[in-house]
């Protein structure tokens, strides 16, 4: 079977990509695996799987043995998923992850799923109720300095991404809202394109054989501007 289409959702938590990765996943191509980038740490310590079983035991996860981005992909293969969902975001320890699959050769449908700040920062103070009963006044301020130095990093790391991937959407949590059918339709049918350019590629990969570019652009140096 061919390398799975991975669609990559970037951006900050707490912006609904459970639910959009959810929502991908009802078409039965699509396997909505979350934040991949914890897979790892859910195989040392045998973690539940959001099927209910843990990760030695889930139909999926029970091929996987290191979590790395080649060995998560081969339990993607053989439960025989030909798109797959990562939700890791682009979070600091996960930022370059998008980077990784291209480097090991997966195609990347790179969504940026950006929620304005206030809602963020909404959702987190109604996450951290107890605290705030508690009275847990400084962990609540120290929350929302994080948040917000994460959210500016996240969505710059996200935007980054945009000069590298040419397969890229970015989605508004309001588009989601307003119409989630529409944003899993854009989404699919860019991976579904993505699955069917193969041999374009492997052309464009081809053409580069015949060219041996060392510091230089031909044209400019012929131009005399070099
Ligand atoms: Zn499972």
């Amino acid at each position: 079977m061919k390398k799975p289409v991975v669609i990559y959702i970037a951006g900050y938590g707490r912006s609904g990509s459970s639910a959009l990765s959810r929502a991908l996943a009802q078409d039965e191509t699509v396997l909505s695996a979350g934040e991949l980038g914890r897979l790892p740490n859910f195989i040392r310590n045998d973690h539940p799987c959001a099927c209910g079983k843990p990760v030695s035991e889930c139909f999926v996860w029970r091929n996987a043995r290191t979590g790395t981005i080649n060995d998560t992909m081969e339990a993607v293969i053989h439960a025989n998923f030909p798109i797959v969902v990562d939700s890791s975001k682009t979070a600091y320890f996960d930022f370059h992850r998008p980077l990784l699959y291209r480097m090991n050769g997966y195609r990347v449908i790179m969504v940026h799923l950006k929620r304005p700040l206030s809602g963020v920062l909404n959702s987190i103070s109604k996450g951290t109720n107890k605290d705030l009963e508690a009275g847990i006044k400084r962990r609540r301020a120290l929350n929302r300095t994080r948040a917000v130095l994460g959210y500016s990093f996240a969505h710059g790391a996200a935007v980054a991404n945009r000069l590298i991937f040419r397969d890229f959407i970015r989605v508004e949590h309001t588009d989601m809202t307003q119409d989630l059918s529409k944003v899993v339709h854009s989404i699919l049918s860019l991976a579904e394109n993505a699955a069917t350019r193969e041999p374009q590629d492997q052309i464009l990969n081809r053409s580069t054989h015949g060219m041996h570019e060392i510091a230089g652009n031909r044209l400019l140096r012929d131009d005399g501007r070099v």
